[in-house]
């Protein structure tokens, strides 16, 4: 039998820690819980999980500092770590994504959603798993070859949109912000006006979605960023 994959949860809420555990280990999950920030520290340097979810609103420090002192340990800081929350604040979300967490979930979320996640980050934590072609619905990218097809017919991406596109699906199924994006694809002294962003992310869309008003590849996480639909592949 596999080794049991370990999950870490730092949640000060007795229900809600209680329900996610049982949750997670009906689906086979191995769960240690924490309560405060600072015990998800100590449990986080001491058992190393494979994998972290984090409430931020914690009764003695704030979920961000839990997520800057990981990310700051050398041997931890690829831990995966996925934000629980209940506040829906979407600047508190791109504050935990750009300290490092891998993705947000608000509460309350259903089972299957969480376990989503869950694999998800787990999966980009181990890039050698995923494969060098995308694909999902329709459409499929070959990042080797660099050709985009969709029902079969090749996409014509302009360079910016190309990169664009490969970025968001070699990430697919996770959430990258605005800022992320921009910087990646324009570099750290582009504007950091979201303009140009979307100017490009609509053009891409005209070219693969049959309504770009109601996207089936690309999503838009109002405030935050994009996240485009999981591989089916690799
Ligand atoms: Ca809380």
């Amino acid at each position: 039998m596999n080794k049991k994959i370990h999950i870490l949860l730092i949640e000060d809420d007795n229900n809600v820690s209680t329900y996610t555990s049982t949750t997670l280990e009906n689906s086979g999950y191995k769960v240690t819980a924490a309560f405060t920030g600072k015990e998800g520290l100590s449990l986080t340097a001491s058992l190393c999980p494979d994998i972290i979810l984090l409430d931020l609103g914690l009764p003695d420090i704030d979920g961000c500092e839990v997520i800057e002192q990981i990310r700051s340990w050398r041997d931890n800081s690829n831990i995966p770590i996925i934000v629980i929350s209940a506040r829906d604040s979407e600047d508190e979300k791109v504050n935990a994504l750009e300290l490092g967490a891998d993705d947000y979930i608000t509460k309350p979320f259903g089972n299957a959603e969480l376990i989503a996640r869950i694999r998800t980050s787990l999966r980009h934590r181990h890039p050698h798993t995923q494969g060098t072609i995308y694909r999902a619905k329709e459409l499929e990218i070959d990042f080797e070859k660099r050709y985009i097809r969709l029902a079969g017919e090749e996409i014509h991406l302009t360079q910016v949109e190309y990169q664009l596109l490969t970025l968001l699906a070699e990430n697919s199924g996770r959430v990258l912000t605005y800022h992320y994006l921009i910087k990646t694809i324009w570099g750290p002294y582009a504007d950091s006006n979201n303009q140009i962003l979307r100017v490009n992310m609509a053009n891409i869309r005209r070219k693969i979605e049959k309504n770009p008003a109601q996207p089936v590849y690309v999503f838009t996480e109002i405030g935050i960023g994009y996240r485009m639909l999981e591989s089916e592949s690799g």
